[in-house]
């Protein structure tokens, strides 16, 4: 189960994220998905709702999947091209000198979260909704949360 151990990876580096940043519901998260990692995102939406309802932080979140192109480079004629098209085999020049670039990663793109206080019982009952940017290396985050 592949897809298993990637929503793990995702839901580990979420919750760090939102303990970091004091949040206590996580509404969405996007990933981008390379086109050549394998994973199937049929079964990662699957595997993430029955995880998601095992994290009180998680219960309920989104998981929206953009797919990143798959990169190849030529060592050869220092050209890239698109993986999936062309494989092992440069376009530009037929070399098989080359090597994958990117497309077999999973990054966290970004995070939604539900700023809401569960104790708050003034009525309203808008929820928060607010961003929280993932750098593509791991848990830094950009700008304070309000
Ligand atoms: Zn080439």
């Amino acid at each position: 189960m592949h897809e298993l151990g990637v929503v793990f990876y995702i839901i580990r580096d979420v919750k760090a994220v939102a303990a970091e940043n004091n949040v206590s519901k996580v509404a969405e998260v996007t990933i981008e998905l390379g086109e050549v990692s394998g994973v199937i995102p049929e079964y990662l939406t699957d595997c993430w709702e029955w995880a998601c309802k095992k994290e009180p932080l998680m219960v309920g979140a989104k998981l929206n999947i953009e797919t990143m192109q798959a990169i190849t480079f030529c060592e050869d004629c220092r050209k890239e091209y698109p993986t999936v098209q062309y494989a092992k085999i440069c376009p530009h020049c037929g070399s098989e000198n080359t090597y994958l670039l990117r497309g077999r990663d999973v990054n966290i793109k970004d995070i939604t979260v539900m700023d809401k206080d569960p104790n708050d019982d003034s009525g309203d009952d808008t929820a928060t909704m607010a961003q929280v940017d993932n750098d593509h290396n791991g848990l830094d985050i950009s700008g304070p949360m309000e």
